[in-house]
């Protein structure tokens, strides 16, 4: 929904100004929504979002961060019985039952699905280009590659930031007309206005989060946050 973008002075209305904004505490035991507390995720999110880290270290940690992310996330994937034989004698094994999809939200998902694929390096890596009106903060659809035919259990939507909500809810009900059985999240920093409109409008999907933040500037970006993290892991300042 486009608000209207002029206050009563006739100055232009920055998109999160004035706009109410949920706090932590009352987001923090949503359903489904999975927030990390391991210490090497709070360890490196710390270099993550320090100002003085350069964008090489910065993209590996993201890497680096979205393998330990998803191994929070896949927890529960269904396995299934295989026989297979080591070399003293045969037994019944387990594999992931059907395949598993990644959702990189460019350009700022790439790093997460990379740090994913180190995890599960079978994983089908499905590019989705959404960008967000500067003005309006809402998310257009420039670029898909999602294929025609899928066979998968699960499909997990990555981007590093969920602010507003509005790339993340846009990615799903694009994921949803696939008909996978099974779609999560997963971001590294989430705001509580985000992670609350993205948890209500889709209750259905589990979320990943490796920090919760404060709140959301005027403008739409995260506080306390890292700073623009498409612009930190590829150095277009
Ligand atoms: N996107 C970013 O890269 N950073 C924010 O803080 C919010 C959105």
């Amino acid at each position: 929904m486009v608000e209207a973008n002029i206050q009563s002075g006739g100055s232009p209305k920055l998109p999160m100004q004035g706009v109410p904004q949920p706090g932590r505490e009352e987001v923090l035991h949503l359903p489904r929504v999975h927030i990390s507390t391991h210490p090497v995720m709070r360890h490196k999110m710390t270099a993550l979002r320090d100002k003085n880290t350069q964008p090489p270290e910065f993209y590996r940690l993201v890497k680096e961060i979205g393998a330990l992310l998803a191994y929070e996330a896949t927890l529960t994937l269904t396995l299934e019985k295989t026989n297979i034989e080591t070399p003293m004698k045969p037994m019944v094994g387990e594999r992931l039952a059907g395949g598993i999809g990644v959702t990189p939200i460019l350009r700022a998902g790439l790093g997460l699905a990379e740090g994913f694929r180190e995890v599960i390096p079978d994983v089908q890596v499905w590019h989705l280009g959404l960008r967000r009106d500067e003005h309006t903060l809402e998310a257009m659809e420039y670029y898909n590659q999602l294929p025609h035919k899928v066979e998968l259990q699960v499909c997990y939507a990555v981007d590093p930031m969920l602010a507003t909500g509005g790339s993340a809810i846009d990615a799903i009900n694009v994921l949803k007309k696939r008909n996978i059985p099974r779609l999560s999240y997963m971001c590294i920093i989430a705001a509580p206005y985000g992670l609350l409109k993205l948890s209500q409008t889709h209750p259905d999907i589990d979320i990943y989060v490796a920090a919760l933040d404060e709140s959301l500037n005027d403008v739409g970006y995260i506080l306390p946050g890292l700073g623009d993290a498409g612009d930190r892991q590829f150095g277009t300042f």
